[in-house]
């Protein structure tokens, strides 16, 4: 068993991931929780290993589309470097394994404090995002007795044609610098005397599923390469960011080595190492949201299947309006009936699926599948719900690689009035 495909499957008339039955599962740690497939995870990253097989290249694992430890630490006994957006994905990292060396810090608004962390850990590079920015980096770096390595992030200006929450490389968007600005800040970067220049880094988005826009990315910040070089700036890589999208429903992304060939040819005989940074392609299809339905309500123009989980748990449908595959665990020889699917917090937004066939009934268990990436780590606490255990399987082993919360620990840095 190797694809994430494949990771989950029906064995018996009852769901399997691996080798484990999602019904023991639910026995075992309860629901909701998210269960994950170490062998998916690992196919999804030899897939990128092997579509970079032969280049200088690394892959930097997007840590905000899953950061639970046990994740972080399979990419990091697999050889993965990180992408990490704040202090505390670098202390995650740090804490699971991951070498700080191989790490790089994305995002706009790197805080001094997280400025000085990533200094002291000796990231690879700081993906710098802004003027101000270089700056503050300068200063820091400079009040530390150390030079800063950096990329600065350009906005290519590139339409990735995905959601607009979700494209990050357009001119109207808050991520990078634009492309007409890039050449005089990389001087000035020169001038400064803690920063060190490394390299370009762009991020056009996320879930996309064609080459054209990476590959148009891809030509521009070559073509910018080779303006620095004129210049007597000589970069020593070229990060292309992440954004590889997955199936969710009936969407066809291009296999990596697919996605990345037009690429790739691109960078025949160009001597600057590669970085790319995919997070949900690595994760998404790797994990899944198990819940259990309390109740079936039937009314007169909608039926509801109201089930554990809520948006709290996996935020995607309320927030992009996101489709997730719902698929019965033990799936009834009954008629099926068509269920929004909804959890029991209080917002209409509150919905993991609409209009779905199903043939259930109260108490039976649903897999909310594709759920490996932006899942738990958008969750939150709305409603005072503790967040779901997550569950890591490999082979015929679940492991409990996060216990649920209590309620307890929900209020317990709060105090009432003397
Ligand atoms: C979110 C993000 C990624 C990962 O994106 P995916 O679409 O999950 O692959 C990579 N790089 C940066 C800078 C990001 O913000």
């Amino acid at each position: 068993m190797s694809s994430a495909e494949q990771s989950v499957h029906f064995r018996d008339g009852s769901l399997h991931i691996e080798g484990v039955a999602l019904e023991d599962i639910a026995r075992r740690f309860g629901t909701p929780c998210y269960v994950y497939s170490r062998a998916a995870l690992t196919s999804a990253y030899a897939s990128w290993r092997e579509a970079l097989a032969g280049r200088r290249a690394s892959i930097c694992y997007a840590v905000k589309a899953n950061s639970n430890l046990a994740i972080l630490d399979v990419f990091a006994r697999l050889g993965s470097g990180f992408d990490i957006v704040s202090g505390g994905e670098l202390a995650r990292v740090l804490v699971a394994g991951g070498q700080a060396s191989r790490t790089v810090f994305s995002g706009v608004g790197k805080s001094t404090a997280e400025m000085r962390a990533a200094l002291e850990a000796g990231v690879h590079c700081f993906n710098v995002e802004s003027a101000a920015e270089l700056e503050r980096l300068n200063s820091v770096a400079g009040a530390h007795g150390k030079r800063a390595p950096i990329a600065l992030r350009v906005n290519p200006d590139v339409d990735p044609k995905t959601h607009p929450y979700i494209s990050t490389g357009l001119r109207k968007n808050k991520f990078g610098i634009a492309f007409e600005d890039a050449i005089a800040l990389y001087a000035h970067a020169r001038a400064l005397a803690n920063l060190e220049i490394r390299g370009i880094a762009c991020h056009i988005g996320s879930q996309l599923l064609d080459p054209a826009p990476i590959a148009e990315a891809t030509a521009k910040v070559l073509g910018l390469a080779d303006r620095l070089a004129a210049d007597g700036i000589e970069l020593t890589h070229l990060d292309l960011g992440g954004g590889l999208g997955i199936r969710y429903r009936d969407e066809a992304p291009p296999p990596v080595a697919g996605y990345l060939a037009p690429v790739l040819a691109q960078l025949e005989g160009r001597r600057e190492e590669i970085r790319f940074e995919p997070g949900r392609s690595l994760v998404g299809n790797a994990g899944l949201l198990l819940t259990r339905i309390e109740y079936l309500k039937h009314g007169a123009e909608k039926n509801f299947a109201v089930v554990d989980a809520a948006m709290n748990d996996l935020t995607r449908p309320a927030l992009y309006d996101a489709f997730h595959e719902i698929q019965p665990v033990a799936p009834r020889p009954v008629a099926t009936c068509r269920y929004d699917v909804v959890g029991p917090v209080c917002e209409s937004g509150d919905f993991l699926g609409h209009d779905r066939e199903l043939a259930v009934e109260a108490g039976d268990l649903l897999a909310i599948l594709s759920a490996g990436a932006y899942g738990m780590t958008m969750s939150s606490n709305y409603n005072t719900r503790p967040r779901a255990a997550e569950i890591l399987v490999d082979g015929s082993q679940a492991r409990q690689i996060r216990r649920r919360e209590t309620v307890e620990e929900l209020f317990a840095l709060e105090t009432t009035l003397p």
